[in-house]
């Protein structure tokens, strides 16, 4: 047999040819605010924590974790609150996971998925790996969804499971939950609503979680990788109807989430308001970042996220490059004259804004 050299020779599947793997750049800059992590390390007094349980987990990890993370999800129905119970919830290696589980018992083969772009970068690539067609919707030019336009665009599409993420990367644009019940009126189908930001939202705004009863098709999405500063840990979770948690026992592998995976996010969700200690700091630093690109000469996008979307960027490529070679690694996600970065610590966020003033690329 001849040496396979390169994807054209292997026999994979016909509807997996041409396409690329999510594929952000990793590389080892000194300020990277390129994919929307929690920049802060995770306390002392939490890591101790964490690291005590995952011993205790250790001692037993001949045997087979709990199958059904128990106590994790109750870790997480506690913390979600909305008196959710444990049946409500599903766990998985990132929210990345969970929202595969969803696609493979809701999508698949023959099936659609419809998001409204630009949205998540990841909802194409996981929808098409479940052998699900995507389908694009478009929104306002501002980025922001309207109720009757939205669903309409659903109501045409008959998608079977639509994403709503919420506030949306890479925009960062709110979504109001009128937006939400009227694309759930509009369909049959599956409606998830990715709330993998919700914690960046003003405290006084209500998660889609407040629409869960009497709306067994609507499914609620978090992750740890955000403001929980555990993006490495991999844990996303979702609450929904307990019929949909159990269609998703359908699709996963068993023993999906490891003893130590479920070790660390229960001790880590035991300290939730440390762990989210640093939301508020973001969030100014999000602001001052928004308020520094608007004075020199930039125009950024309302965010109720750790990010910021601006536009007005002459060539992104060229600021991307520039950005890279003095030591800052940010996002260029494909939207015209548009850059995306991430609010890190007051001295991340200072060393990205002075280098790009020192650019100076506002078209
Ligand atoms: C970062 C992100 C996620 C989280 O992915 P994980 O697999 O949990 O790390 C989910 N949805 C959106 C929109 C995101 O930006």
């Amino acid at each position: 047999m001849g040496r396979v050299t390169d994807l054209e020779d292997l026999p994979l599947r016909a509807d997996l040819r041409g396409l690329k793997p999510y594929g952000a750049p990793q590389a080892p800059l000194p300020v990277a605010l390129n994919v929307n992590e929690n920049t802060h390390p995770v306390p002392e007094e939490v890591a101790d924590d964490i690291l005590d349980s995952i011993a205790i987990a250790l001692r037993e990890v001949n045997r087979y974790p709990d199958r059904e993370f128990t106590e994790l999800r109750e870790g997480f129905a506690d913390y979600l609150g909305h008196g959710l119970t444990r049946d409500q919830i599903w766990a998985a290696n990132g929210s990345n996971e969970v929202l595969q589980h969803v696609l493979q018992a809701f999508a698949g083969p023959g099936r659609t998925a419809f998001g409204f772009a630009p949205t998540y970068s990841m909802y194409p690539l996981l929808a098409r790996g479940t052998g699900a067609e995507w389908i694009a919707g478009t929104r306002e030019h501002d980025y922001t969804l309207v109720a009757e336009t939205a669903a309409a665009q659903v109501a045409d599409a008959a998608p079977d499971v639509v994403f709503l993420c919420a506030p949306n990367n890479p925009t960062g644009t709110p979504l109001r939950l009128d937006v939400i019940e009227a694309v759930y009126d509009a369909t049959d189908g599956i409606v998830v609503v990715d709330e993998a930001y919700q914690e960046f939202a003003p405290r006084d705004e209500q998660s889609a979680l407040t629409l869960l009863p009497e709306r067994p098709r609507l499914v609620v999405s978090r992750t740890m990788s955000k403001a929980f500063a555990f993006a490495g840990a991999r844990v996303g979770y979702l609450a929904a109807d307990p019929a949909v948690i159990d269609a998703l026992r359908l699709v996963r592998l068993p023993y999906h989430l490891s003893a130590l995976t479920q070790a660390a996010a229960s001790a880590a969700l035991r300290h939730a308001p440390v762990m989210l200690g640093t939301v508020d700091e973001i969030v100014a630093e999000r602001d001052r970042i928004s308020a520094t690109l608007a004075a020199l000469g930039y125009t950024p996008h309302e965010s109720w996220t750790n990010f910021v979307l601006f536009s007005g960027v002459d060539d992104p490529a060229s600021t991307w490059q520039a950005l890279y070679d003095r030591g800052i690694l940010i996002r260029d996600v494909g939207i015209p004259h548009s850059l995306r970065v991430t609010a890190g610590t007051a001295e991340e966020s200072t060393a990205f804004l002075e280098a790009l003033a020192s650019i100076g690329s506002a078209a």
